[in-house]
Protein backbone atom coordinates (compact mmCIF):
# COMPACT_ATOMS: atom_id res chain seq x y z
CA UNK A 1 0.00 0.00 0.00
CA UNK A 2 0.75 3.36 -0.91
CA UNK A 3 1.51 6.05 1.97
CA UNK A 4 -1.32 8.32 0.53
CA UNK A 5 -3.38 5.05 0.83
CA UNK A 6 -2.03 3.89 4.44
CA UNK A 7 -3.37 7.56 5.63
CA UNK A 8 -6.46 7.63 3.80
CA UNK A 9 -7.39 4.30 5.48
CA UNK A 10 -6.45 5.59 8.62
CA UNK A 11 -8.50 8.50 8.53
CA UNK A 12 -11.15 6.93 7.53
CA UNK A 13 -10.98 4.54 10.25
CA UNK A 14 -10.69 8.02 12.83
CA UNK A 15 -14.02 9.22 10.89
CA UNK A 16 -15.58 5.85 11.79
CA UNK A 17 -15.05 5.85 15.74
CA UNK A 18 -16.03 9.80 16.05
CA UNK A 19 -19.42 9.24 14.04
CA UNK A 20 -19.91 5.49 16.23
CA UNK A 21 -18.88 7.57 19.48
CA UNK A 22 -20.86 10.56 18.23
CA UNK A 23 -18.08 12.50 17.89
CA UNK A 24 -17.02 15.40 15.20
CA UNK A 25 -13.96 13.94 13.47
CA UNK A 26 -11.98 16.96 12.95
CA UNK A 27 -12.11 17.30 17.10
CA UNK A 28 -9.04 14.30 17.01
CA UNK A 29 -5.93 15.19 15.31
CA UNK A 30 -3.72 12.18 13.93
CA UNK A 31 -0.60 12.77 15.01
CA UNK A 32 1.98 10.52 12.48
CA UNK A 33 4.84 8.71 14.40
CA UNK A 34 7.88 8.81 12.21
CA UNK A 35 10.51 7.97 14.36
CA UNK A 36 13.31 5.86 12.66
CA UNK A 37 11.26 6.40 9.20
CA UNK A 38 14.00 8.70 7.12
CA UNK A 39 12.77 12.33 5.54
CA UNK A 40 11.54 10.88 2.35
CA UNK A 41 9.35 8.51 3.94
CA UNK A 42 7.96 11.37 5.86
CA UNK A 43 8.03 13.49 2.66
CA UNK A 44 5.98 11.15 1.04
CA UNK A 45 2.98 11.34 3.42
CA UNK A 46 3.33 15.10 3.15
CA UNK A 47 2.49 15.12 0.04
CA UNK A 48 -0.63 13.16 0.78
CA UNK A 49 -1.56 15.87 3.00
CA UNK A 50 -0.11 15.20 6.08
CA UNK A 51 0.95 17.85 8.73
CA UNK A 52 0.99 17.05 11.76
CA UNK A 53 4.28 14.61 12.77
CA UNK A 54 5.87 12.76 16.43
CA UNK A 55 9.17 12.25 16.94
CA UNK A 56 10.46 10.69 20.53
CA UNK A 57 14.18 11.96 19.85
CA UNK A 58 15.41 15.19 20.24
CA UNK A 59 18.10 14.95 17.77
CA UNK A 60 16.73 12.51 15.33
CA UNK A 61 14.02 15.19 14.89
CA UNK A 62 16.69 17.18 14.34
CA UNK A 63 18.82 15.98 11.55
CA UNK A 64 15.16 15.48 9.51
CA UNK A 65 12.63 18.16 10.19
CA UNK A 66 14.32 21.61 9.34
CA UNK A 67 14.95 20.55 6.32
CA UNK A 68 11.40 19.46 5.58
CA UNK A 69 10.20 22.40 7.27
CA UNK A 70 12.06 24.72 4.71
CA UNK A 71 9.96 23.22 1.71
CA UNK A 72 6.89 23.18 4.14
CA UNK A 73 6.44 26.11 6.78
CA UNK A 74 2.89 24.62 8.04
CA UNK A 75 4.69 21.51 9.56
CA UNK A 76 3.30 20.42 13.01
CA UNK A 77 6.06 18.39 15.40
CA UNK A 78 5.25 16.86 18.48
CA UNK A 79 8.04 16.03 20.91
CA UNK A 80 6.34 12.14 22.29
CA UNK A 81 9.32 10.52 23.71
CA UNK A 82 10.97 11.26 26.92
CA UNK A 83 13.13 14.57 27.56
CA UNK A 84 16.14 15.18 29.31
CA UNK A 85 16.45 18.52 30.93
CA UNK A 86 19.92 18.75 29.07
CA UNK A 87 17.80 18.48 25.95
CA UNK A 88 15.40 21.53 26.82
CA UNK A 89 16.56 23.96 25.01
CA UNK A 90 16.53 22.28 21.53
CA UNK A 91 13.31 20.76 22.41
CA UNK A 92 11.55 24.13 23.08
CA UNK A 93 13.45 25.91 19.62
CA UNK A 94 12.49 22.25 17.06
CA UNK A 95 8.36 21.51 18.70
CA UNK A 96 5.45 23.22 18.51
CA UNK A 97 4.14 20.53 20.93
CA UNK A 98 5.84 18.53 24.17
CA UNK A 99 3.42 15.85 24.84
CA UNK A 100 6.17 14.38 27.77
CA UNK A 101 6.19 16.65 30.51
CA UNK A 102 6.15 14.90 33.33
CA UNK A 103 8.40 15.98 36.38
CA UNK A 104 9.21 19.46 38.95
CA UNK A 105 12.92 19.93 37.23
CA UNK A 106 12.27 19.55 33.66
CA UNK A 107 9.20 21.94 33.65
CA UNK A 108 11.15 24.15 35.73
CA UNK A 109 13.45 23.69 32.68
CA UNK A 110 11.10 24.00 30.41
CA UNK A 111 9.87 27.63 31.47
CA UNK A 112 13.02 29.20 31.82
CA UNK A 113 14.16 28.13 27.74
CA UNK A 114 10.85 29.01 26.67
CA UNK A 115 10.81 32.32 28.51
CA UNK A 116 14.66 32.76 27.10
CA UNK A 117 13.89 31.78 23.78
CA UNK A 118 10.22 33.65 23.34
CA UNK A 119 8.77 30.75 21.91
CA UNK A 120 6.04 28.29 23.59
CA UNK A 121 5.39 25.17 22.49
CA UNK A 122 1.91 23.40 23.92
CA UNK A 123 2.74 20.72 26.90
CA UNK A 124 0.75 17.93 27.32
CA UNK A 125 1.33 16.35 31.08
CA UNK A 126 2.54 12.37 30.73
CA UNK A 127 0.89 10.25 33.21
CA UNK A 128 1.69 6.78 34.00
CA UNK A 129 -1.99 5.52 34.19
CA UNK A 130 -0.34 1.80 35.46
CA UNK A 131 1.91 2.88 37.45
CA UNK A 132 4.53 0.72 35.96
CA UNK A 133 7.87 1.19 37.25
CA UNK A 134 9.91 1.43 34.27
CA UNK A 135 7.68 4.28 32.38
CA UNK A 136 7.72 7.61 32.48
CA UNK A 137 5.02 9.59 33.93
CA UNK A 138 3.38 11.06 36.65
CA UNK A 139 1.89 8.80 39.00
CA UNK A 140 -2.03 9.06 39.28
CA UNK A 141 -1.88 10.42 42.96
CA UNK A 142 0.55 13.44 41.69
CA UNK A 143 -1.22 14.60 38.76
CA UNK A 144 -3.44 17.66 39.87
CA UNK A 145 -0.49 18.91 42.05
CA UNK A 146 1.94 18.62 39.16
CA UNK A 147 -0.97 20.68 36.84
CA UNK A 148 -1.37 23.24 39.08
CA UNK A 149 2.59 23.76 39.65
CA UNK A 150 3.30 23.20 35.77
CA UNK A 151 0.46 26.16 35.25
CA UNK A 152 0.54 28.80 38.38
CA UNK A 153 4.47 27.83 39.21
CA UNK A 154 6.30 27.90 35.84
CA UNK A 155 3.02 29.17 33.89
CA UNK A 156 3.31 26.91 31.08
CA UNK A 157 0.96 26.20 28.29
CA UNK A 158 -0.48 22.76 29.88
CA UNK A 159 -3.11 21.84 27.25
CA UNK A 160 -3.32 18.08 28.20
CA UNK A 161 -2.95 14.52 28.90
CA UNK A 162 -0.89 12.01 27.48
CA UNK A 163 -0.74 8.01 28.26
CA UNK A 164 0.60 5.00 27.11
CA UNK A 165 -1.00 1.96 28.43
CA UNK A 166 0.54 -1.03 29.90
CA UNK A 167 0.88 -3.79 26.93
CA UNK A 168 -1.37 -6.57 28.48
CA UNK A 169 -4.12 -4.05 29.90
CA UNK A 170 -7.36 -3.28 27.85
CA UNK A 171 -6.37 -0.29 27.20
CA UNK A 172 -10.45 1.61 27.40
CA UNK A 173 -9.63 1.63 30.93
CA UNK A 174 -6.49 3.63 30.93
CA UNK A 175 -8.15 5.48 28.50
CA UNK A 176 -11.60 6.12 30.40
CA UNK A 177 -8.94 7.30 33.54
CA UNK A 178 -6.90 9.68 31.44
CA UNK A 179 -10.26 11.62 30.56
CA UNK A 180 -11.47 11.56 33.80
CA UNK A 181 -8.10 12.80 35.30
CA UNK A 182 -8.23 15.46 32.24
CA UNK A 183 -11.50 16.49 33.27
CA UNK A 184 -11.17 17.15 37.03
CA UNK A 185 -7.73 19.38 36.16
CA UNK A 186 -10.13 21.10 33.76
CA UNK A 187 -7.59 20.24 30.37
CA UNK A 188 -8.76 19.94 27.22
CA UNK A 189 -6.97 17.49 25.38
CA UNK A 190 -6.14 13.85 25.62
CA UNK A 191 -3.51 12.12 23.60
CA UNK A 192 -3.51 8.72 23.46
CA UNK A 193 -4.06 5.64 21.11
CA UNK A 194 -1.57 4.12 18.71
CA UNK A 195 -1.58 1.83 16.02
CA UNK A 196 -3.55 -0.81 17.75
CA UNK A 197 -6.02 0.72 19.77
CA UNK A 198 -6.32 4.64 17.94
CA UNK A 199 -10.18 3.71 17.13
CA UNK A 200 -10.90 2.42 20.97
CA UNK A 201 -9.22 6.06 22.43
CA UNK A 202 -11.08 8.39 19.84
CA UNK A 203 -14.03 6.56 21.41
CA UNK A 204 -12.48 7.32 24.71
CA UNK A 205 -12.13 11.22 23.59
CA UNK A 206 -8.94 10.94 22.20
CA UNK A 207 -8.24 14.53 21.11
CA UNK A 208 -4.39 13.77 19.45
CA UNK A 209 -4.37 9.67 18.62
CA UNK A 210 -0.18 8.89 17.70
CA UNK A 211 -0.31 6.35 14.92
CA UNK A 212 3.45 5.02 13.66
CA UNK A 213 3.50 1.33 12.75
CA UNK A 214 -0.23 1.79 10.77
CA UNK A 215 1.17 4.44 8.75
CA UNK A 216 5.22 4.02 7.86
CA UNK A 217 5.09 0.29 8.19
CA UNK A 218 7.01 -1.50 10.82
CA UNK A 219 10.24 0.10 11.81
CA UNK A 220 13.45 -1.25 11.30
C1 LIG B 1 6.34 4.87 18.86
C2 LIG B 1 5.28 5.56 19.61
C3 LIG B 1 3.96 5.61 19.12
C4 LIG B 1 3.51 4.94 17.83
O1 LIG B 1 3.37 3.57 18.04
P1 LIG B 1 2.79 2.61 16.86
O2 LIG B 1 2.37 1.39 17.59
O3 LIG B 1 3.91 2.38 15.92
O4 LIG B 1 1.66 3.31 16.24
C5 LIG B 1 3.01 6.33 19.84
N1 LIG B 1 3.34 6.95 20.99
C6 LIG B 1 4.59 6.92 21.51
C7 LIG B 1 4.87 7.62 22.78
C8 LIG B 1 5.58 6.22 20.85
O5 LIG B 1 6.82 6.19 21.37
Amino acid sequence: MSAAARLADIRGRMEAAAAEAGRDAAACRLVAVSKTHPAEAIAKLIEAGQRVFGENRVQEAEGKFPALRERHADLELHLIGPLQTNKAREAVALFDVLQSVDRPKLAETLAKEMDRAGRRPACFVQVNTGEEPQKAGVLPADIDRFVAECRDVWRLPVVGLMCIPPVEDDPALHFALLAKFAARSGLARLSMGMSADFDIAIRCGATEVRVGTALFGARG
